[in-house]
């Protein structure tokens, strides 16, 4: 097994060789990501007023710092800002599905983008080598954007990207797949199943071989996971990210036993959902972040709702660097959607669904061919979930970007 190719760049990043010298390391850079989010941003400088610097010694005080949250990033995304606006490179603004409150803005400066395409040109050597060719499944049409930073990420590692953008057309990027000779798939879990489920109705010798794919955007079920690897027949690795982050925070190992962190820029906590207080390595909680070095608007002990755990202990592969292991499911979601992925994305034809919750739950499975309903039923029930209505249909793409993380209330189809 291999180490986590993030260890020798966050080591010489940093200078750290241990896990000792990096978490002292982290926390020198927090107390300066603090001086500065307070001296620069109008925010900050009222949200911070009671915190010094000086005063974060050890992980234990990371609780000094009061958490930020999504409804105070979306009550006003400007006074956060630590910079001119002169100086910002991209803005990106996440429409909140369901909600009718406003959406977050997040902004980034040119070395802010230039951290996570570093993050990118590296993590992605878990994936692929020099020379290979990488088909981007996410949206990349616009500079900044995460297929943006990708494809900039991937040619300084030598690797070639072909940017196919979300799924719209399964059949269509399945012929995009074959065409580019792509050895690798980046993309979103869901359409990265629905390509997988599609190769398989292909006589072999239209088959496209790939070596490994990254699922990103969404928090992948391990049921999902291991279906992509089965039917696409190659190594399936799991990427974290969060556009408030950057895009980029976490990606596997060939362990495949939890996402290493990019601990040179973020640090991440796992709290109590209900008191904040921080929970033990091992123990599933809300993820809290803490960007460590960004520029333009640092976001630090930002809840953002998504559930994951630290795991306990060194890396399997030998890796002193921290890794984090999402979830899934929205906070309020209480894990309800996580069992349900678990059950219904290990049913033979299942991609996804759609469900809706009234008088009940009413939930439409989705597949390249119809799912077996009868299969789903049976599995649902040992589950002890037993919907009202259970209908499948057959898709032929997916709609929107799928960027946004599913919630209980949004329809996915
Ligand atoms: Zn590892």
């Amino acid at each position: 097994m291999r180490r986590s190719v993030l260890q020798p760049w966050i080591g010489a990043e940093t200078g750290c060789d241990s896990r000792e010298a990096l978490d002292r390391w982290q926390l020198a850079r927090l107390r300066e990501a603090v001086a500065y989010a307070k001296a620069n941003s109008p925010f900050y400088r009222e949200h911070l007023r009671e915190v010094r610097p000086e005063d974060i010694v050890g992980r234990d005080s990371l609780s000094r710092i009061p958490f930020t949250t999504a409804d105070q990033l979306r009550a006003g995304p400007q006074l956060w800002l630590c910079c001119g606006a002169a100086q910002v490179e991209r803005i990106v603004t996440l429409k909140t599905s369901g909600t009718t409150s406003a959406p977050k803005r997040v902004f980034f400066r040119r070395e802010d983008q230039e951290r996570t395409v570093d993050f990118f040109a590296h993590g992605m050597g878990e994936l692929v080598c020099p020379g290979d060719r990488v088909l981007i499944l996410m949206p990349g049409k616009q500079p900044g954007s995460v297929g943006d930073l990708l494809e900039r990420g991937l040619a300084r590692a030598g690797v070639q990207a072909v940017q196919g953008g979300p799924v719209a057309d399964i059949a269509a990027c399945y012929g995009l797949l074959r065409a580019s000779g792509c050895s690798c798939v980046v993309g979103i879990p869901a359409q990265v199943l629905g390509l997988a489920e599609y190769r398989t109705l292909l006589p072999p010798s239209e088959r496209a071989r790939l070596k490994s794919v990254l699922l990103s955007a969404d928090a992948a079920h391990p049921a999902l996971k291991r279906r992509v690897g089965e039917l696409m027949g190659c190594e399936v690795f799991d990427h974290f990210g969060m556009t408030e982050m950057g895009f980029g925070v976490a990606v596997e190992c060939s362990a495949h036993q939890g996402c290493h962190i990019r601990e040179n820029h973020i640090l991440v906590e796992v709290v109590d959902p209900e008191t904040g207080a921080p929970l033990p390595d091992g123990q599933t909680g809300e993820l809290v972040f803490t960007t460590l070095d960004r520029r333009a608007m640092p976001v630090l002990r930002y809840r953002t709702g998504d559930m994951g755990l630290l795991p306990a202990g060194p890396c399997p592969c030998g890796s002193f660097i921290r890794r984090m292991v999402p979830r899934g499911g929205r906070l309020r979601d209480r894990g309800r959607l996580w069992a349900l992925d678990g059950v219904l994305l290990d049913c033979p034809g299942v991609v996804d669904y759609a469900l809706e919750e009234g008088d009940g739950l009413s939930l439409t499975l989705l597949g390249v061919r119809p799912p077996e309903l009868e299969e789903a039923r049976r599995r649902l029930k040992q589950a002890g979930i037993e919907p009202v209505s259970l209908t499948s249909r057959a898709i032929t793409g997916f709609s929107g970007t799928g960027m946004q993380k599913r919630t209980l209330s949004e329809r996915s189809d």
